[in-house]
């Protein structure tokens, strides 16, 4: 096909793709498994500047309408601040972050960012202040470049390159065939997963949220590209509100809350310190990091060596 016979085609395909990938918006958020079945209120409005201050306010969901996944759970983040989500499997670390990407809307309660519930704003609005790295990254057809450019549309290629070397994936991307212009998706060049992950990294360096959204949890890279994604990871936070789902005690460490989450109720919450003078299950499942790493739960096994 004539794809990218001439740039304005291109432009205008690479409109194309992202208005596609928007209708699936999920993907690009890559937590989705379901559709979202959100829609922007009659009377939305939009939301431009932003602080990042985030507030949940006694929220609660249920997915099918009856077992409620999160039950009264309040918490603010004030500009800057990172909040970090532990606890064992199903306990409801990933809901509560598709909840602040609006995936769903929430069943109970509320939550406002820079004091706009976010059912009352657009979609489109809100996900421009919210970046999201995580496990899975949704890469169109198209070249590199334009899948970095998808956190920013006019971004220049010089940004582009910049974004990636911020995000660790300069190098690895110029040792492509056709280096930023290399096809990627289905029909390009197939990305490992550490690969995607930087590739979405950039994007979010690109796109310069005051709210980071961060599922560290694993994907198989080796243990050097790990700790490239994770410096690249702490430096993007920095001076963005973020939730992370904790999977690197060093993570949680630093965090200025932990929600420890157990049936989708906050069963501990404060910094590490504090928690562990509290003696709870925080700090019993930090003791037994200490001696058996195997013996730990999902969320709290240290990849990591740093
Ligand atoms: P993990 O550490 O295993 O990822 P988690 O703490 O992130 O777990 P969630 O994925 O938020 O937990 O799941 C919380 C609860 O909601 C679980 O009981 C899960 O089975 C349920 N759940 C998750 N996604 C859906 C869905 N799409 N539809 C119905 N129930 C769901």
């Amino acid at each position: 096909s004539q794809r990218f016979a001439t740039p304005l085609a291109e432009v205008s395909n690479i409109i194309d793709q992202y208005e596609n990938a928007k209708a699936s918006s999920e993907r690009v958020f890559g937590l989705m498994d379901i559709p979202a079945e959100v829609r922007d209120a009659e009377d939305a409005v939009e939301l431009d500047e932003v602080e990042g201050d985030v507030v949940y306010d006694e929220v609660d969901f249920a997915y099918d309408g009856s077992e409620t996944v999160i039950d009264d759970v309040s918490f603010a983040a004030e500009p800057g601040e990172t909040v970090a989500f532990v606890g064992p499997t199903g306990a409801g670390k990933s809901t509560m972050l598709k909840l602040l990407l609006r995936m769903y809307d929430v069943t109970g309660g509320e939550i406002r960012v820079d004091g706009h519930d976010i059912r009352e704003v657009t979609m489109e609005s809100l996900r421009s202040h919210v970046g999201y790295v995580g496990q899975e990254t949704f890469l169109f057809d198209g070249t590199i470049a334009d899948n970095i450019r998808y956190g920013r549309f006019d971004a220049p290629d010089e940004a582009v390159r910049e974004a990636a070397k911020a995000a660790e994936a300069h190098d690895f991307i110029t040792s492509l065939p056709d280096g930023y212009d290399t096809r990627v998706g289905e029909r390009g060049v197939k990305l490992s997963g550490g690969q995607r992950q930087r590739v979405a990294i950039a994007r979010v360096v690109l796109q310069d949220p005051e709210i980071l959204v961060l599922d560290e949890a694993t994907s198989a890279v080796d243990t050097e590209t790990e700790y490239l994604i994770q410096s690249s990871l702490d430096s993007l936070s920095e001076d963005r509100t973020t939730f992370a789902i904790a999977h690197r005690l060093s993570t949680v460490k630093g965090a200025d809350t932990i929600l420890v989450l157990e049936d989708g109720e906050v069963i501990e919450r404060g910094d590490h310190a504090t928690l562990l003078e509290e003696g709870g299950l925080y700090a019993d499942l930090w003791s037994v990091q200490a001696g058996d790493l195997d013996s730990l739960p999902e969320g709290f096994r240290e990849r990591v060596v740093a």
